[in-house]
């Protein structure tokens, strides 16, 4: 198995941020064998054995592999399109010739939802983030358009068992979660 080649097919608005574009590439190889392998490396992978695809982040970018093609999101133009996709073709070869020394990770994981978070907040809508209600932040945060910081009475010694276990839930996600002193600190 190799990625020969890629060729971006269809260049869309973003869904996700309207001032961005989605992309979509052909590719030629084999590339779905290499996604067991992906998943075991990659950190917050969504991978769907059954249905052959296999979804992570790259900063705020969003990857999705099909066995035939590949979508890209939130991409800024088609120059950072073809910088991913030369990435990703690097990725792919060097994980499948390296695949001897990992174990094929065939787990498939669930995508967040909000309300997988909310269970997790404080749970006041005590609007101090600025929004509405805590479901409001759970969409938000998932969508990378506003920081757990931000949530202030999370950091309270109060819910310091939910913090952990959204950081800890966050992080399995792949999503980024703040780093010292938030983790620790109280409001
Ligand atoms: S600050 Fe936190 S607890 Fe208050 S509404 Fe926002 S998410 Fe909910």
């Amino acid at each position: 198995m190799s990625f020969n080649a890629y060729k971006i097919t269809r260049v869309l608005p973003c869904l996700a941020d309207p001032e961005k574009i989605r992309v979509v590439a052909e590719v030629l190889g084999e590339i779905q064998k290499v996604f067991p392998y992906l998943n075991a490396t990659l950190e917050g992978c969504i991978y769907n054995h059954p249905a052959l695809t296999l979804t992570f982040k790259k900063g705020d970018k969003i990857i999705t592999l099909h066995p035939l093609h590949i979508t890209l999101t939130k991409i800024d133009n088609e120059e950072e399109a073809e910088k991913i996709l030369g990435w990703l073709q690097n990725l792919v070869n060097e994980t499948y010739l390296g695949r001897d020394k990992i174990q094929p990770d065939y787990t498939m994981r669930q995508e967040l939802k909000p309300t997988d978070i909310i269970k997790l907040l404080p749970g006041t809508n005590c609007k101090k983030c600025g929004l509405l209600t805590c479901l409001a932040f759970a969409f938000k945060l998932l969508r990378d358009q506003i920081g757990i910081e931000k949530c202030a009475p999370l950091f309270s010694d109060e819910f310091t068992e939910k913090r952990k276990l959204l950081f800890e839930t966050l992080r399995n996600a792949g999503l980024k979660v703040p780093a010292e002193p938030f983790e620790s600190g109280n409001s």
